[in-house]
């Protein structure tokens, strides 16, 4: 969420100062693309909590949105699902995608009983490949497994892309300062104020209908799994570099 005061960001000098609230997977790379854009512009995340003790760093952080994820308009949810898909993709492309935390993922998901938790409609035509799982590979599920997609997706490890990220911020004269923000009226000497706060926006902007609605994982050791899997109810294993899966 951007909170833009007077001056639009094409009207704006040349060396704006501008404030990142979050170093998580979205102030870090709010933090980067703005400086892709503003080689001058005088950038400073402030964040409570950097890696490894954000948010981002507990996710899987799988590639795979969702069914009931949403923007304003249908139109833009397709635009972010797009703009973020070829986000990564350029990542990938790039010798430092691994170093980065940036890997594809092979992704199988099953269901003993309804067809249409195998589907998602939001990434079947952006990924390169999502098609029905074969009779084969449907032996892969849980006992009783009866329907089954397969899709190629990515993932990003948090634990890795963070740190990148933030090294390449400082590289370019970008600042990191630890520390909660109380109030936007407490960054008024920045031109521009991005918040990233995450669930930390809650207080923040008195969002009080901003509530986690899931969320526990166990990280193990099992270096031999190496596609992901989803069964009824969200529940899944996904693989990471390293050998961790969640
Ligand atoms: C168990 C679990 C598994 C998940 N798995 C996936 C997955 O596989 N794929 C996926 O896409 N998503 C997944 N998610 C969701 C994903 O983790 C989040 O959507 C994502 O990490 C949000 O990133 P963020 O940068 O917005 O917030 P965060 O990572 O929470 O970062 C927020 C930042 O803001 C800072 N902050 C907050 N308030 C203030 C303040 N007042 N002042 C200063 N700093 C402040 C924090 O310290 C932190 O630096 C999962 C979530 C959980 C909990």
């Amino acid at each position: 969420m951007t909170q833009q005061r007077e001056t639009p960001i094409s009207k704006m000098r040349d060396n704006p100062n501008i404030a990142v609230i979050g170093a998580g997977v979205i102030g870090t790379t709010v933090a980067k693309l703005f400086q892709d854009k503003l080689r001058n512009a005088n950038i400073t995340v402030i964040a409570e909590q950097y890696s490894a003790d954000t948010t981002s760093d507990i996710a899987a952080g799988i590639f795979k949105p969702g069914t009931s994820f949403k923007g304003p308009t249908n139109e833009i949810t397709k635009k972010w699902l797009n703009d973020s898909w070829q986000f990564w993709q350029d990542i990938l492309k790039t010798p430092d995608a691994e170093q980065m935390g940036v890997m594809p993922l092979g992704c199988y998901i099953f269901s003993k009983e309804n067809y249409h938790v195998t589907r998602n409609h939001l990434i079947e035509d952006l990924v390169p490949i999502y098609r029905p799982a074969t009779k084969e590979e449907l032996k892969m599920g849980p006992e009783g497994t009866k329907f089954g997609s397969y899709l190629s997706t990515l993932k990003v490890e948090s634990e890795r892309y963070l740190p990148w990220m933030g090294k390449i911020i400082v590289e370019r004269g970008g600042k990191l300062k630890r520390g909660k923000v109380e109030s936007f009226a407490s960054l008024s000497n920045y031109d521009l104020v991005f918040n990233c706060a995450g669930l930390g926006a809650k207080y923040l902007c008195n969002d009080y209908d901003l509530v986690p609605i899931r969320g526990q994982v166990i990280k193990v050791k099992a270096p031999w799994v190496k596609y992901s899997f989803y069964g009824d109810y969200d529940t899944y294993i996904i693989p990471g570099l390293n050998g961790v899966v969640t």
